[in-house]
């Protein structure tokens, strides 16, 4: 697959094995110096088959792995890896290769995009949330003071290399969690795709190689298509955000111990519903939304706190324009709308819907 942005154009490969990895970064003229960063999960399963690979195949490649964990996600991680880069003794033409999940492919990312102001970087991703969602876009970054991915940069990646097989050791909340941004992707984009997953359900769970790459395939292409259009989110891309204003209170309230994936299901139920209210949307599409997520074994009804805690959190959204909440909502499967002007009161409404 291709995501063309002009000079800045990459491609993403699809396997079900690590074997066409060292081909494709000679394909890309990477250079001899690697390095090869990772979290201390993945270390232990894919690190060194992969550093093994690139060594075998001439390349002088280094691991670093960082302990695992959105806690970690931190300035002193970027800084362990830029350390790190130099003492690898890389250079502007060396490289950083991501191979793990978000966290390891936001922080890798934002590394490269500092170090000696930027260097390349290739996105070995190894969860469905990073296999369908973060390593396209070229979106990096870290935490700090309590506020997620404040600090960042745009950085693109030279190559993104999905293997569908290492989402074999993944844990269950985990790819529940990855889910959550596939079905996201077929309602705002792409009816047949929502199709598919709705069709394909034990295909999917059973981890099927040939089905996951056909539907990590058409879900880069969803995000690819939409980034293409809009790198820097000024407009489309933000419909990307659909079950994410409801979806990352529920984080919150939750003190981050729900799966995001698993949250963003919750807030995609709880814009539905709002489109449904609104006649948008029939409830037959409001009832099909809520039936795959519970296909794939999501909680859709949940001890919400106190609205107005709840409604709190959502003031603190960094994606608010001029003070005012941004909306995605469905106008059916495969669309969607963006609004400002979704009320208070509608929005309670939507807190009750999805509460137990
Ligand atoms: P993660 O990277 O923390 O991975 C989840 C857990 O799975 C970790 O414990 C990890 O060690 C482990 N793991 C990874 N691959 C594994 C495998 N193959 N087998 C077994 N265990 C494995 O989390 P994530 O859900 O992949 O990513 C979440 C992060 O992505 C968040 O920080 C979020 O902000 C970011 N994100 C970024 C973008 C973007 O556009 N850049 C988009 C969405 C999310
Ligand atoms: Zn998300």
């Amino acid at each position: 697959l291709f995501v063309d942005l002009g000079k800045k154009s990459y491609d993403i490969l699809f396997s079900d094995s690590f074997n066409g990895f060292a081909k494709a970064m000679s394909d890309i003229n990477a250079p001899k110096k690697l390095l090869v960063v990772t979290d201390s999960n993945v270390e232990k399963l894919y690190a060194d088959e992969v550093n093994d690979l690139l060594i075998k195949n001439g390349y002088d490649s280094k691991i670093y792995a960082f302990t695992a964990g959105e806690e970690n996600k931190g300035m002193d991680t970027i800084l362990g890896i830029c350390g790190a880069c130099i003492e690898h003794e890389m250079d502007r033409k060396s490289m950083i290769v991501a191979l793990g999940g978000g966290v390891v492919g936001d922080m890798a990312g934002f590394a490269a995009a500092i170090f000696m102001r930027g260097i390349d970087f290739v996105q070995v991703p190894t969860t469905l949330l990073s296999q369908s969602d973060s390593s396209v876009g070229g979106k990096t970054g870290i935490d700090f003071m309590e506020s997620k991915n404040i600090l960042g940069a745009f950085h693109q990646p030279k190559l993104v290399y999905i293997n569908v097989a290492t989402l074999k050791s993944l844990p269950n909340e985990q790819f529940v969690s990855g889910m959550g941004e596939v079905i996201k992707h077929g309602i705002i984009r792409d009816s047949e795709f929502f199709d598919y997953i709705e069709k394909n359900s034990d295909k999917i769970k059973t981890l099927d190689n040939e089905t996951l790459i056909k539907m990590d395939k058409i879900n880069c292409s969803i995000k690819a298509d939409v980034v293409e259009q809009d790198e820097k989110e000024n407009g489309l891309r933000a419909i990307l955000n659909f079950g994410h204003t409801i979806g990352h209170a529920v984080e919150s309230a939750y003190d981050f111990k729900m799966t995001h994936g698993e949250c963003v299901g919750i807030g995609m139920v709880g814009a539905s519903y709002i489109a449904y209210k609104r006649n948008m949307i029939d409830e037959s599409t409001l009832n099909r939304i809520e039936n795959v997520l519970d296909m794939y074994g999501f909680k859709i009804r949940v001890d919400l706190p106190e609205k107005e805690v709840v409604y709190g959190y959502m003031q603190k959204d960094k994606k608010k324009i001029a003070g005012k909440l941004k909306f995605v909502l469905p106008t059916k499967v495969g669309e969607v709308m963006q609004t400002t002007d979704v009320s208070k009161t509608e929005i309670f409404a939507a807190f009750d819907y999805i509460t137990k």
